[in-house]
Parts: C-alpha cells; structure tokens; sequence
C-alpha cells in the first residue's frame, strides 16, 4: 500500500491508503494509549502490536495496550470517509473557522442539557474534553450548569476564543490526559496551569472563592460559583 495522506477527524485518524487492487482509508483510533508508528519489515512483534500495514518498504505499526482503541478499513468504493458512520455525526473542528459563537447558539436552541454536557457531547463541536470544557467555561464566566439552550448569543461569543486558547495552549503543551502518552515528536506532560479543574476546594486563582466540583452525566465538573454565572 501508498500512503497518500493522513488526516484526522475528532479522535479519527484517517490515513488515506491506495494499493495495486484496492483504495481506501484506515480509519484509526488511539483509544487510551495507542500509537501507531513505522518500523522495519523485520522488527519483532512486541505485546499488544495488533496490526501491520507494509507500505514504502516499511512497516506501518498499530499498538493499543489498553484496547480501547479502533482500526476500520473503509474501501473508497464505498464512498467518501466523511460519510463512514463514526464519522458522519461528529460536530465541527474547534480550531476551524467552522466553529463560531452562531453555529453553537443555534445548535443548541432546543438542548435542555447543560453547556458543559452539550460542549462534551461531541455533535456539536468536537475535542472539547472534560478538562478542556471546564477551563474555557471559567474563562468565559459561564456556569456549567446552565441550560445550553438559554446561553446567549453573547456569551457564546465569549466563549469560542477560550476554547481555542485552552486547546492551542493544551496541544502547545503536548497533550494533558497520560503521563506516558506520546506524541510524534516526543512525550507530552500535564503541565497546563489549570484555572478550576481538579482543584477542588482550593481557592479561585482570580476571587478566591473555593472551586466546587460537581458531577454532570458522570464526569466531573470543576467551577468557580462566584466568578461563573
Ligand atoms: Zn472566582
């Protein structure tokens, strides 16, 4: 197989494969730990290796220790990937001009969940993780248990540049949810300086007001009531 391009969609990566016969993606998801990497068409199979692709004289390399991860093969015959079923519910790219304060106030308008459920949920937009949902709403001053369809158009204005902040800084970072996750140039670290999240109890870094944790569709919510409303 050629590998003619990687792309990504939300957790997907979409390496775009042609061969003598046959054409199409890999749909590739990293689950909790996966990587995928290249190696010589000799190197030994170590645990948890689970899938090879020969490409270029190398060997393409999948590894999901945890499991939690995915590999699909969509066949170019059978339409564009966009459209694959994993893929055709996802919301918008955050770091896109797709993104905008309208597209998620008139996505929301009927959602009686709240903000922070409907950031997470992943139709709307996607790549707001809990952390990344938790940090942007306290910077935007938003309570995370408001109802997203009575956040205002203005609010939402607030809020599209923090999520992009809190993510390019996070991706500047190198990533923040393993301690042994590894990125193409290297190990990434939680080094973020969190304004609220995990640090229940403590006090706000900007009024000083303890930060309340809660819970919301079974993950946790950090927030400051005073500076958030
Ligand atoms: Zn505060």
């Amino acid at each position: 197989m050629t590998i003619r391009s990687v792309g990504r969609r939300g957790k997907y990566l979409l390496i775009d494969c042609v061969g003598a016969s046959d054409a199409g993606w890999l749909i590739v998801h990293l689950g909790m730990s996966g990587s995928v990497r290249f190696v010589d068409p000799d190197t030994p199979l170590r645990k948890h290796e689970h899938f090879d692709l020969e490409a270029g004289g190398k060997v393409m390399r999948y590894t999901d220790p945890r499991r939690f991860g995915a590999l699909l093969w969509h066949a170019a015959a059978a339409g564009p990937v966009e459209m694959h079923p994993l893929l055709a519910g996802l919301g918008v790219e955050p770091l896109t001009p797709a993104l905008s304060a309208q597209l998620l106030h008139r996505a929301t308008r009927d959602r009686k969940v709240s903000i922070k459920q409907a950031l997470l949920a992943g139709d709307i937009v996607v790549g707001v993780g809990n952390i990344y949902a938790s940090e942007s709403l306290f910077r935007a001053r938003i309570n995370p248990k408001t109802a997203a369809g009575r956040v205002s158009l203005g609010r939402f204005e607030r809020l599209v540049p923090q999520i992009r902040d809190v993510l390019s800084a996070a991706i500047a970072k190198g990533g923040s949810t393993l301690r042994d996750f590894s990125s193409a140039t290297g190990p990434g670290y939680f080094q973020l300086e969190y304004f609220v999240y995990d640090r229940a109890g403590e006090p706000c870094r900007v009024c000083g007001t303890p930060i309340r944790r809660i819970v919301q569709g079974q993950r946790s919510t950090f927030y400051c009531p005073a500076c958030q409303r």
